[in-house]
This record gives C-alpha cells, sequence and structure tokens, in this order.
C-alpha cells in the first residue's frame, strides 16, 4: 500500500473491529482493517454470548453461518463446596424482545473467522490487512495517519478521515488520545483452564450448567463451552502464584479425571473493571476494549463490544456521507457509556455476591444465596440488579418520546413467499415502521430524502404471530421510528409524527438519494 486513503481505518480485527468492518462495508465505505495477527487465536477468550449481541451479530447478515456455532447455554447454578446448590438462574427463560431466547455459548475463533471472511463481501471497499502492526497514530484536524510495520518489515502509511481504535485493553489509540482507565473495583486474578474433552462420553459426568462452586479456599467457575470445549476457572489470592501441573490437575480432579482432557491453555488473568475517561477525540474514537474492560463473571465484555459497533457504523456513515455533522458522533458515547456502566456494576453485582474472603463472609454468602434462591421476589430483584440492560439515553433520540432507546421487538415475519426475521427485513438503516393508513406522500419524500425505509406491518410483511402489532397496539404507536441498531429514535400516534420529524430534521441533513448501492436488504420500497 503507498498510503491510501479510506474513510475509516478500524484499528483491530478482534470481536468489535470485525463487526464494525462489516456493518461499515455494508454501508457502501471505504475501510482498511489492521491487524497485528495472522490469523485468529484458536483458543476462545469468551465463551457466552447474550440474545442481543446474538441480534446484533445478525446485523452484518451473517447470522446463518454464525449459529451453527453456538450452543445452549442453559441455566447458571450456584453450588457450595459440596455440590449443593444454592441458587439456579433460568438464564434460557429470560423473555427478550430480540428475537432470540437467552444466552448461548459460542465458538469464538468460529465466529472470528467467519466475519473476516464476510469482509470479503465488501472487496474492494474493505480491505483487511492482516499482520500488520500499527506503531504510531498521528491525528491532524481533517484526517488521519497510522504508521504501519509489516510482518517484512515494510513501513507503510496509511491515511484515513476517522480512526475507530479496537485494538483492546492495550490500546495504541487509547495511549494516543492521552485517556487513563478508571478502575470501578479491585482487580482479582484468576486461573483459566481451557480444555477439550477426548471423548464427548465423558460429558454426562460434568455438570449440565454454567456452574459457580463456593468452595472453603477459592470461588471456582465451570463453563462448558462450544462444542467439546470445558473450561475451569479457579480464583487466586492477589499474590498467589499460577499454581504447579499438578496442583492444577488435582483441581481438575474434583469434576473429572484429568487424563480424559486435552489441556489447551493454562493462563493467569487479572480481571479489571475499567473504563476509559473519553471515547473520543477528533477523529479518534474507542470501541470495545479499548473503551472498557469489564470481569468476565457476566460474560459481557465482547458483548459491550459488539454493542459499540453497531451503535457507531451509521453514526460515522451518516457524517461522512454528508448527512449529520461530526458531533453525531459524541452521542455515541453519550449513549454507550451509562450502559456499559449499567452492565459493569451487574457483572460487579454477581462478582461480589460469590467473593468471601473470611469464614463470616463464607456464612453469609451461603445463606444469601440460600434465601435468593427460597424467596422468588427477592430472587427477581436480584436478576434485575445484575442482569439489567438500561435504555439508551440522552443521546441521538426524539427524547419527548417515551419508548426513545427501546430495542424494536424483532419478530417472525413472512414476506415474498419466504419466512424470516424482521431484522433481516429491514436492514441496517433507519425504518419507519407505521400503520398503512398512515403514509401520506410528503411522508414517503421526507423519508426518502433522509433515506429512512417506509415499512407498513400487514403489507410489506405479515406477521407469524402478531409480536409487533400487539407492542403497538400495547403502547398505543401509530409508529415507530428505529434506527438501524434497532433501537427507536422516537415513537408515537400519528399526532406525534411532526415533532419526532422535527427532532430527525434538528439532527440529519436530507440529500438527494444517492444511486443504488447493491445491498442484501430485502425490502426495496422506499
Ligand atoms: C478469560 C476471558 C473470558 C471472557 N469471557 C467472555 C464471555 O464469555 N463473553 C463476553 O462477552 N466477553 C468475554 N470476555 C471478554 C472478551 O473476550 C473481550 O471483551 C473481547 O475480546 C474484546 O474484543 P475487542 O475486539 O474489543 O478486543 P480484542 O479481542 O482484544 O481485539 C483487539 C485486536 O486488536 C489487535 N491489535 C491491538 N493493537 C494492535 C496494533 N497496534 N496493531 C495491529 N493490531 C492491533 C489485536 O491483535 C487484537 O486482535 C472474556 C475475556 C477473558 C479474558
Amino acid at each position: 500500500m503507498d498510503t491510501p486513503t479510506f474513510d475509516v481505518a478500524v484499528l483491530g480485527c478482534g470481536p468489535t473491529g470485525a463487526v464494525l468492518a462489516n456493518l461499515l462495508g455494508e454501508l457502501g465505505l471505504r475501510v482498511v482493517v489492521l491487524e497485528r495477527e495472522p490469523d485468529v487465536h484458536p483458543i476462545p477468550r469468551a465463551t457466552h454470548i447474550d440474545e442481543e449481541t446474538l441480534r446484533n451479530f445478525q446485523a452484518t447478515g451473517l447470522i446463518a453461518d454464525l449459529l451453527p456455532h453456538t450452543d445452549e447455554f442453559g441455566h447458571v447454578e450456584v453450588v457450595d463446596e459440596d455440590g449443593a446448590p444454592l441458587l439456579v438462574e433460568r438464564i434460557a427463560d429470560l423473555a427478550s424482545p430480540h428475537g432470540y431466547t437467552g444466552s448461548r455459548f459460542f465458538d469464538q475463533p468460529a465466529f472470528e473467522r467467519i466475519l473476516r471472511d464476510g469482509l470479503r463481501r465488501y472487496d474492494p471497499g474493505v480491505r483487511l490487512e492482516l499482520g500488520i502492526d500499527v506503531l504510531g497514530i498521528d491525528p491532524a484536524p481533517d484526517h488521519v495517519v497510522l504508521v504501519a510495520r509489516r510482518t517484512d518489515g515494510e513501513v507503510l502509511h496509511v491515511r484515513a478521515d476517522w480512526l475507530v481504535g479496537c485494538d483492546g485493553g492495550r490500546s495504541l489509540t487509547r495511549g494516543t488520545l492521552a485517556v487513563s482507565m478508571t478502575s470501578l473495583a479491585p482487580r482479582r486474578h484468576w486461573l483459566i483452564i481451557d480444555t477439550l474433552l477426548r471423548d464427548m462420553s465423558d460429558d454426562a459426568g460434568l455438570p449440565r450448567h454454567f456452574r459457580y462452586r463456593l468452595e472453603r479456599a477459592r470461588l471456582s467457575i465451570f463453563a462448558r463451552g462450544f462444542g467439546r470445549n470445558r473450561r475451569w476457572e479457579f480464583q487466586l489470592g492477589e499474590h498467589e502464584d499460577t499454581p504447579d501441573d499438578a496442583t492444577v490437575r488435582a483441581w481438575l480432579a474434583r469434576d473429572i479425571d484429568p487424563e480424559r482432557l486435552q489441556i489447551t491453555r493454562i493462563a493467569k488473568y487479572a480481571h479489571n473493571a475499567l473504563i476509559a475517561g473519553k471515547w473520543r477525540s477528533g477523529r479518534l474514537l474507542l470501541a470495545g476494549d479499548a473503551a472498557h474492560m469489564m470481569p468476565p463473571s457476566a460474560g459481557q465484555g465482547m458483548c459491550a463490544g459488539v454493542r459499540d459497533a453497531v451503535n457507531l457504523a451509521w453514526k460515522l456513515h451518516r457524517v461522512i456521507t454528508g448527512r449529520a455533522a461530526p458531533d453525531l458522533l459524541d452521542s455515541y458515547e453519550r449513549e454507550r457509556r451509562p450502559h456499559v456502566e449499567q452492565v459493569l456494576r451487574g457483572s460487579l453485582f454477581i462478582g461480589d455476591r460469590m467473593q468471601a474472603d473470611d469464614a463470616f463472609q463464607r456464612w453469609r454468602r451461603r445463606h444469601l444465596l440460600r434465601l435468593l434462591g427460597a424467596v422468588p421476589p427477592l430472587h427477581a430483584l436480584a436478576r434485575r440488579a445484575s442482569l439489567r440492560r438500561p435504555p439508551l439515553r440522552h443521546g441521538c433520540f426524539d427524547p419527548a418520546s417515551s419508548l426513545h432507546g427501546h430495542p424494536l421487538p424483532q419478530v417472525r415475519v413472512h414476506h415474498d413467499g419466504r419466512d424470516g426475521l424482521l431484522d433481516d427485513l429491514l436492514g441496517y438503516r433507519f425504518v419507519l415502521v407505521i400503520r398503512p393508513e398512515c403514509v401520506t406522500r410528503p411522508l414517503r419524500e421526507w423519508a426518502r430524502a433522509h433515506d429512512v425505509a417506509v415499512v407498513r406491518p400487514g403489507v410489506e410483511f405479515e406477521e407469524h404471530d402478531g409480536g409487533l402489532l400487539r407492542f403497538m397496539r400495547r403502547r398505543d404507536l401509530d409508529f415507530a421510528l428505529v434506527r438501524p441498531d434497532r433501537q427507536i429514535f422516537g415513537a408515537g400516534r400519528v399526532e406525534d409524527l411532526p415533532r419526532v420529524q422535527a427532532a430527525f430534521d434538528a439532527r440529519f441533513v436530507p440529500v438527494a438519494p444517492p444511486p443504488p448501492v447493491p445491498s442484501r436488504h430485502v425490502l426495496t420500497d422506499m
């Protein structure tokens, strides 16, 4: 490459960067993705994915390829030292507006490979450059230059209008911004043992669920993982060294003969709860672990990075195509930071309930968890505190609409002789979901000028079980203007429409419709 220029440079092709680049490609932007590693890491770090994140992955158009690399998650179970259950959390039963039920285990390396392959759909618009170490970032008022080195030593310069640092916990982008991370909790040390079952028949003797075991000496976690993957995690004291092989095997032997396992990795991790002081400065933005890091107790770190990507891609597109002023990008942090903080506190809430450093704390922990398991209202309260995902607020919305920042439910639909999920029909773009009788010619013209698709339930598609119409009827809605990330921008009765349009007009500039870009969107009626 000799100083090529791109709309966006994505630094890092972990889950956050890979999802972001797919979405930017779908929007027709010129993107370069720079990644140090020549291939995806073969051993998963993340094992759990929640239902909202599955929906967010769906926005890449790759969900049919991704889903076979997921497995049922089951429940979360907390057991005493002797294996007696104290509490069972039925994750799979959680009601969800996202069109998926409950969490799943997933195969991170397979996901990352599929996302990387997915970028080929946008060739030559999107370039994935592997084996390139970015050494320096030189921000200017109207562009950014990255200095990088290939594995063969060649140094190259890449110029882009915007840079999104998806470069993980040790982010060079964050360093360039000179932004520090604030810690929300003390760091804890864990030993993680990743294994593969040599023989699937041994699975029968292992717990069916994600299990926390509250041992006297230490807290431990067992996660089933995808396929043959089985993971154990053991909490370590602050100054405790990585235990020797014999100790590791003795710990595993409480559940299974270690000879039945192929141990693929033993790693000591410091689990952090960190959030960057600022996520944007000029043309540099942070996303994923570069912006925030979570202890894995609630399996939310990657999920949060993917939420960043779906929140940010369309905003970059609107700014780059002149449909919005750059300050639209400030709404990214305003919306995402409080959400990340809430999820982080939820993760910490779970982690804190499990911690116990002395005999009294252990006694209290056991009784509290038993109480939670036995008293449903208390259980519901704890569930809300730990798993709540707040609506997005204070960003790019019509604030007078009470539903702003809530997700549009995803339902199963029938369109053009085919069955599918609503989001696949809508695509990653703004959509006005509206009762057919409320659509006028001026409204259509407004929508066309703003690149908003108009979709009428019962006309463009039929619902399978009427969930969307029920949602609209219960909330007395004639319409919902929905952002590409499926968050409601504004909604209400037909008389509220001018107000919501005005809020939209205050943010976005209408432009002549661009020439049609080949797209995988099923609906073309605008
Ligand atoms: C043990 C463990 C278990 C976890 N379990 C879960 C879970 O169950 N669910 C969940 O949601 N999350 C989980 N997480 C968190 C999750 O793994 C991370 O949040 C997620 O990987 C972050 O993705 P990312 O793309 O933001 O960053 P990363 O995955 O760190 O990717 C950053 C990429 O940038 C590249 N890069 C960095 N600097 C440069 C440079 N200068 N030049 C070129 N390339 C560069 C790196 O090579 C890397 O590929 C877990 C984490 C750990 C450690």
